[in-house]
């Protein structure tokens, strides 16, 4: 069913005792918040956060990639049951930046989509368009390229675990967020399009976030969209105040 999540990615950046003080801090600051919240550290943070914060945390915790092995001879990558027993219960899957620096196509997605689903792990899956598409009127297609390889094979079952993060790339790190309406368009044409390949209902009931950046500035105007279920947060996520202000935000906007 669909939740209002407050997602932060906290991409190359906190060393651990500086991620131990920033989980800390957002902890306390989203705690009577009536919201889900979920940091991804880098991984050599993600298990001194887990531990840190408890199994029983409301920040739950997640990672920002894996490979779709278990195990294995592929140097620098780290598994599904790594992740796990480092204690992530999420992970991002086809970011931008893995997708454009590190070449990650659409097939690679899909393997750590289903490799993620069968070793129990939650993924926000993010997809969005680069600005020459927008400009061109490929949006949507371009969406609809990636949500249809990157699922192809997932069962309408699973979809419980997956959350979607629309994040158009002109919009991530640039300071410029997509227009609330922009956003929202997007986000209605996923919710549909999830309706065509899972059948009616399936994407009403998923929660969809947006991501790009958001600040406390801009935050509650986007989530007065009906179809923007809350945030996934980049470069405000690693400032405790902004993104507790921002869950603070959506929660009053949201009616919780
Ligand atoms: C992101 O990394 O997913 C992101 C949206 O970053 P920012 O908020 O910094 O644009």
């Amino acid at each position: 069913m669909r939740k209002v999540i407050l997602a932060g990615n906290w991409k190359m950046h906190e060393l651990i005792e500086d991620g131990i003080a920033l989980a800390k801090c957002t902890e306390q600051g989203v705690k009577d918040l009536p919201i889900n919240v979920i940091v991804f550290p880098p991984f050599t943070a993600i298990h001194p956060v887990f531990n840190v914060l408890g199994s029983d945390s409301k920040v739950r915790v997640g990672a920002q990639n894996m490979h779709y092995e278990e195990k294995g001879a592929f140097t620098g990558e780290i598994s599904p049951l790594m992740l796990k027993d480092a204690g992530a219960e999420y992970v991002i899957l086809g970011h931008s930046e893995r997708r454009n620096i590190f070449g990650e196509n659409d097939e690679l997605i899909n393997r750590k989509v289903k490799s993620a689903l069968s070793h129990g792990l939650k993924i926000v899956l993010c997809v969005g368009e680069k600005l020459e598409e927008r400009e061109n009127g490929k949006t949507e297609e371009v969406i609809k390229n990636e949500l249809v390889s990157d699922l192809k094979g997932v069962a309408k079952e699973d979809l419980e675990n997956i959350i979607i993060a629309y994040e158009p790339i002109w919009a991530i790190g640039t300071g410029v967020s997509a227009k609330p309406e922009q956003a929202e368009e997007v986000h209605k044409y996923i919710r549909s399009l999830l309706d065509e390949m899972f059948g009616a209902g399936s994407g009403s009931n998923m929660t969809v976030l947006y991501g790009g950046s958001v600040k406390p500035k801009n935050i509650e105007s986007l989530a007065k969209m009906p179809d923007i279920d809350g945030g996934l947060v980049g470069g405000a996520s690693l400032k405790c105040e902004d993104f507790v202000e921002i869950g603070r935000i959506l929660t009053k906007v949201k009616g919780l």
